[in-house]
């Protein structure tokens, strides 16, 4: 793939503070970010965004809002607030995508938890239509669904933007979450129009554990260049983003694994 199409997300390479993030990309010729807010805190939304343009680089999506979940209205009011900021910072930044990573089961309770999901994301999409960033609903593996997302495969996603219905409302595909959905294809086609983000990395068997061992592209089972192309196929035109949460990679030096990256994308 042309490596024009190519994001990092920060969490790839943690290591890197932004301005070494950047050196590292601009001199391997990829020209996208999608930050963490972590990585942008030391400088504030507006600096950081101003940082990441002066080294000529674009921006595919800020990371995350979202975890809407749980036992207290007090906390769940909690989490509104903080969408609000995460809002305020993607629209500082300079992205007009704000990923959701929707929060945990609470409760022992999973079809109550998706209510505050549904519930949590109306309530902040007016604030996201104000400053015009678009949320990207991420559904996460359900072995997440404990932890992290109680949204776990794509064709749920895509019922919940259907539900709310909202032109900031969106889904986004990561191919490590759901690689293996049953008609995976058909799920894409349904999501056409309200794709915001493509998430790229591979499921390399055995699984070391649930957020760290994810895969180089092309070094496990997912059909990466075969499913990106049903996703572009789809009137997506934003940037193909890797995002490697990996204690193998992470112990790697981080230029090494963007020039591992740089050329497995380049040959997909
Ligand atoms: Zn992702």
């Amino acid at each position: 793939m042309d490596l024009r199409r190519c994001a990092i997300n920060s969490i790839t390479v943690p290591s890197l503070t932004l301005p070494h993030l950047l050196t590292a990309l601009s001199g391997r010729g990829i020209p996208a970010l999608a930050p963490w807010r972590d990585l942008i805190a030391p400088y504030g939304a507006v600096t950081a965004g101003r940082m990441i343009r002066d080294a000529g680089l674009s921006i595919s999506s800020l990371c995350r809002g979202g975890m809407f979940t749980a036992t207290d209205a007090t906390m769940r009011r909690a989490a509104i607030e903080d969408n609000r900021r995460a809002i305020e910072e993607a629209d500082e930044l300079g992205t007009d995508v704000l990923v959701l990573v929707c929060g945990p089961v609470v409760d022992r309770d999973p079809d109550g938890s998706r209510t505050m999901i549904h519930d949590g994301i109306e309530a902040i999409l007016p604030y996201a239509r104000e400053a015009g960033i678009r949320l990207g609903i991420e559904p996460l593996h359900p072995m997440m669904a404990a932890d992290r997302s109680a949204v776990t495969s794509l064709g749920e996603a895509v019922d919940l933007r259907a539900a709310i219905d909202d032109p900031a409302l969106g889904v986004i595909v990561d191919l490590y979450h759901v690689w293996w959905e049953d008609g995976l294809a058909d799920q894409i086609c349904r999501a056409a129009g309200h794709i915001l983000g493509l998430h790229i990395s591979d499921w390399v068997v055995p699984i070391q554990g649930q957020l760290s061992s994810r895969g180089m592209i092309g070094d496990g089972v997912i059909d990466i260049a075969g499913v990106t192309e049903q996703v572009l196929a789809q009137e997506y035109d934003g940037f193909v983003e890797v995002e490697i949460l990996s204690d193998h990679w992470w112990s790697q030096t981080p230029e090494h694994t963007l020039d591992v990256i740089r050329d497995r994308f380049q040959q997909l």
